[in-house]
């Protein structure tokens, strides 16, 4: 491709897509919630093309020498490191500590003035091209890194778009060691950064939206008092029609009117979380428990024999008698009854065996409370 970049056009956009960026993510901040280190990658950007904007001073003899020869590597190195910093606190799981960002420019700066390198055309792009190349990479390996505990779609396009960025510098790394950078290929750099600068502005809007989708989602399906699945979360986990040799129970705190009425509302929610905690300790991760009402919970074994899950579902009573609350100084006894429907193979939608398990707590409630019911078959 025969396409000739002429050089100040490209420094210019180039400078301005940093701009641009740091104002995309600027903007991205103030509209998410918990933005961790996007502070950081503005300031990166905005760095980057002050370092650029200096170095290219330089050709036209602005600022004395030894002004742009270090100040530029300096902003280019400095713009590097925080943009690790910010990369890696939006990623979400390794912080970096602010002395640690100060000793690696201070590091930086003391051996620039010593020994005089950025004098050096060659050295001083290598050294900057270096530290750039270095930090995408980190860059790129701690976003994967962070996949397992936030697997977002957009996770991935922005792992490329710093790889990407870090190969370029890498490549043209092996340009200048080598001796064979020319003008051209410096411009197509140049112009490859760029649209990487607005793609990882766009990954880091579009991860900063899944994340909110993602929040949202988790909101708007757990009880916030307990923590549990809701009659939501529960819906859309439940199978529509049972497997056989699966069970569903509904529970309902007894009496537990009494309790808000005794020891007030604030108490009974105290009991609300005890007792789910309690049910959540006894149950398998694979069982689903979900608070369906006030004091009402059902829960669902997905795999078990009928004495089993009777055998559970009287555990669960136990437990739960045996739970000691105090509030303001005074125990609070809890009993718990439940109305419990196993699966025999029937063909039944879930609702109709929720529907059992209900009669069978009725039956439960009548019969004296605290105390399990199987359905009858
Ligand atoms: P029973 O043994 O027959 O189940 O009696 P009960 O008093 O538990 O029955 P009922 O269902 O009439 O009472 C439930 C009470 O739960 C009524 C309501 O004020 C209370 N409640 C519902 N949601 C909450 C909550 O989030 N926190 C607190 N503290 N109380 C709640
Ligand atoms: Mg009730
Ligand atoms: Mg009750």
């Amino acid at each position: 491709m025969n396409i000739h970049l002429d050089l100040p056009t490209v420094i210019l956009v180039y400078n301005t897509s940093l701009v641009a960026g740091a104002l995309s993510i600027v903007h991205i901040r103030r509209h998410s919630c918990r933005p961790q280190g996007l502070g950081y990658l503005a300031a990166a950007y905005l760095l980057l093309a002050l370092g650029s904007t200096v170095a290219w001073s330089g050709e036209y003899a602005v600022l004395p020498e030894w002004l742009w020869t270090h100040g530029s590597l300096l902003l280019g190195v400095g713009g590097y490191i925080c943009f690790w910093v910010g990369v890696r606190q939006f990623s979400g799981r390794w912080r970096v500590r602010w002395h640690v960002m100060w000793m690696l420019l201070a590091a930086v700066l003391v051996m620039s003035v010593a020994t005089g390198f950025p004098l050096q055309n060659l050295t001083r792009a290598g050294v900057f091209h270096g530290t750039a190349a270095l930090v995408l990479a980190v860059c790129t390996f701690d976003t994967l890194r962070d996949r397992h505990q936030e697997p977002l779609p957009s996770r991935t396009l922005l792992a490329a778009l710093l790889a990407l960025s870090g190969g370029i510098y890498a490549l043209r790394l092996v340009y200048i060691v080598t001796g064979t950078a020319g003008s051209d290929g410096f411009a197509w750099a140049f112009y490859v950064q760029m649209f990487c600068h607005f793609g990882i502005a766009l990954a880091v809007a579009t991860l900063s939206n899944e994340r909110a989708e993602v929040r949202l989602e988790l909101a708007a399906l757990t009880d916030p008092l307990t923590g549990t699945g809701n009659r939501r979360w529960l819906a859309q986990r439940l199978p529509l029609v049972l497997p056989a040799h699966s069970a569903i129970a509904q529970l309902d705190i007894d009496r537990f009117k009494q309790i808000n009425d005794r020891h007030g509302h604030a108490a009974g929610d105290q009991v609300l979380v005890a007792f789910a905690r309690c049910l959540q300790e006894e149950l398998r991760s694979s069982d689903l428990l979900a608070r369906v009402g006030g004091e009402e919970f059902v829960i669902y074994l997905p795999v078990v024999t009928e004495a089993e899950a009777l055998a559970i579902a009287r555990r669960l009573c136990e437990k739960v008698a045996a739970l000691r609350i105090e509030h303001d100084g005074l125990p609070i006894p809890v009993t718990v009854s439940i109305g419990l429907a196993w699966v025999h193979g029937a063909d039944l939608a879930a609702k109709a065996w929720l529907q059992k398990a209900d009669a069978a707590l009725y039956s439960a409630k009548r019969a004296g409370r605290n105390r399990v019911v199987v359905a009858a078959a």
